[in-house]
């Protein structure tokens, strides 16, 4: 059984911030779609219980594309994406790993995801929590 902790982080500006349960070594997903590669998103999956939003929900924007199914959530003000709603997990939450900065990670292993192919990866028409 992996030991959890709260790890904190949030946006560039400091409006946005949050806490995520999970555990200290993480296993990112380092997704190739148009939009997360663009971005140099590294994706933390958790269930939404695991994650608490403790400011700047009145900076937060919403975009969306393609199948209108992800929220990505990004600060207003400063632009930096530190959470968001994913396709894959509609019912969870992606923390980017990137903007975690508690120092609370003893160790970040950054696994491929193949988003490009989406319908590929998940073909279930979504993925599982580990
Ligand atoms: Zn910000």
């Amino acid at each position: 059984m992996t030991t959890l902790i709260t790890h904190s982080g949030g946006c560039h500006c400091g409006r946005v911030r949050f806490e995520v349960v999970a555990p200290k070594r993480l296993t990112v997903s380092d997704c190739n779609c148009s939009m997360c590669s663009k971005a140099g998103y590294l994706h933390l999956i958790v269930t939404a219980d695991r994650f608490k939003l403790l400011s700047g929900s009145e900076a937060l924007s919403t975009y969306t594309f393609n199948t209108n199914t992800a929220r990505h959530l990004f600060c207003s003000v400063c632009g930096v994406k530190s959470f968001y709603v994913p396709r894959s997990h509609p019912d969870g939450i992606s923390v980017n790993a990137r903007c975690i900065d508690s120092q609370t990670i003893e160790e970040l292993t950054v696994m491929p995801l193949n988003g490009r192919e989406w319908e590929a990866q998940f073909p279930q028409g979504r993925g599982t929590y580990t």
